[in-house]
């Protein structure tokens, strides 16, 4: 039954570092959905709202979303059998990206398997060592681990601080490479537009100012804004009406578009070397039909349902203000994240354990996620929730929040 061989277990440590772990309450349980994702779902076998999914418009399961990928599935099958380059490029990859293009503005767009697929893809193909990336401190780690499979130099800028930015590379500019002197053939900011843990805005404006005037490009991971933010949900592009002035765009399909995947916007050219040297493109099997075709019913939701955004903002306020009212600390949040600050791991993780006997499943995030002193129940809400199931979740934090003593009575 076994495969164990004689003499001790070479894997031994990793029990240790777990047992570590949970002595530390930094060992995350994984919960167990046995319901569709929505407003409601089974976890564990406890029926609860939920405040943990990306799903901010109810997408997962719109009905044309469902529809369109049986519909693809019964035409095209389960899978696409191949990577893109070599047999596994179908109709439907093209018309998503042609209509991705559409929706974005930009010449062209590459779809890649996931949001992290597009970053960890598309850095080392754009940046290598003749090339500096300037990041913010807080950016995502798909873009941490992008820059780190790339040649590029780099360095960070403290969190949506433009001043240190425009510093940075004022200097870059005038120093050159260190080695040589040589200018660099390429400056490229990066900067998530919605940061995922704080749930803030990246100061979009002023970061491409500041490049402008360095001659540098700009690249945004619009993972959270896609389909929350601007038009239609275009992104922090244009919300802040930058068309034509961001180099780079990568969203997700899997958050707001309530399906799977991730997409690069932008010229042909960049379009055109993704594919010819993008890892990930090069080396993954593509999406299966139905993923596609979701993807492309999702395009078409956003553009004709536009009322979606309008209640996940309104259900956004309308929670963010209660629990500020009731004394919660929900740190710089401007859009649907909202994280309710905790302090320590222990203290977030016996609050999410006691909201999930209330009824609410809202899950805590820790460190390495987030620094050690900056624990936090991450909560969004989505369109799909009422206003009834909101109050309900509240109250729950009004009490967890008394009875812990969080906040006051
Ligand atoms: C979630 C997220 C990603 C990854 O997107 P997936 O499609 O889930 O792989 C990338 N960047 C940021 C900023 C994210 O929040």
């Amino acid at each position: 039954m076994t495969t164990q061989g004689a003499g001790p277990n070479p894997l031994r440590f990793l029990a240790d570092e777990i047992e570590a772990l949970k002595r530390q309450n930094l060992y995350r349980p994984m919960r167990v959905l046995s319901s569709a994702q929505g407003a409601e779902v089974m976890v564990d076998g406890a029926q609860l709202i939920s405040l943990s999914s990306n799903n901010y418009l109810g997408l997962a399961t719109h009905p044309r979303l469902e529809e369109a990928a049986i519909a693809a599935t019964r035409e095209f099958g389960a899978g696409s059998g191949a990577v893109r380059t070599i047999a596994g490029n179908m109709t439907l990859h093209e018309q998503l990206e042609s209509e991705l293009a559409a929706f974005k503005r930009t010449e062209a767009v590459l779809t890649f398997q996931s949001g992290f697929a597009a970053n960890t893809g598309t850095i080392p193909v754009v940046a290598g060592e003749k090339d500096l990336i300037v990041s913010d401190a807080l950016n995502h780690a798909s873009i941490i681990d992008g820059m780190r499979m790339s040649k590029a130099p780099r360095v960070v800028f403290p969190h949506k601080d433009t001043a240190a930015l425009r510093e940075l590379l004022r200097t870059a500019r005038a120093k050159g490479r260190p080695e040589t002197g040589e200018p660099y053939r390429l400056i490229l900011v990066v900067t998530d537009g919605v940061f995922s843990m704080d749930g803030d805005i990246a100061p979009l404006p002023e970061i491409v100012a500041a490049a402008e005037e360095f001659g540098a490009a700009v690249m945004v991971d619009d993972a959270h804004a896609s389909g929350v933010l601007g038009r239609n949900g275009r992104g922090t592009v244009d919300h802040f009406s930058l068309h034509g002035r961001v180099h780079i765009q990568v969203g997700t399909m899997s958050k707001a578009m309530g399906v799977l995947g991730g997409y690069v916007a932008g010229g042909q050219a960049l379009r055109d070397m993704l594919i010819q040297r993008a890892r990930p493109f090069l080396f993954s099997t593509s999406h299966p039909p139905a993923v596609a075709a979701a993807c492309l019913a999702a395009i078409h939701v956003l553009l004709e349902e536009p009322e979606l955004i309008d209640r996940l903002w309104a259900n956004t306020i309308y929670f963010k203000g209660e629990l500020r009212r009731l004394g919660f600390d929900t740190g710089a949040s401007e859009t649907p994240i909202t994280p309710v600050m905790m302090g320590d791991s222990a203290m977030a993780q016996r609050f999410s354990g006691r909201l999930f006997e209330e009824g609410v499943f809202a899950q805590a995030v820790v460190y390495p996620t987030v620094a050690l002193d900056k624990a936090r129940i991450r909560t969004i809400v989505t369109a799909e929730h009422s206003t009834e199931q909101l109050d309900r979740c509240l109250a729950a934090f009004g009490a967890v929040g008394r009875e812990l003593g969080l906040v006051s009575a």
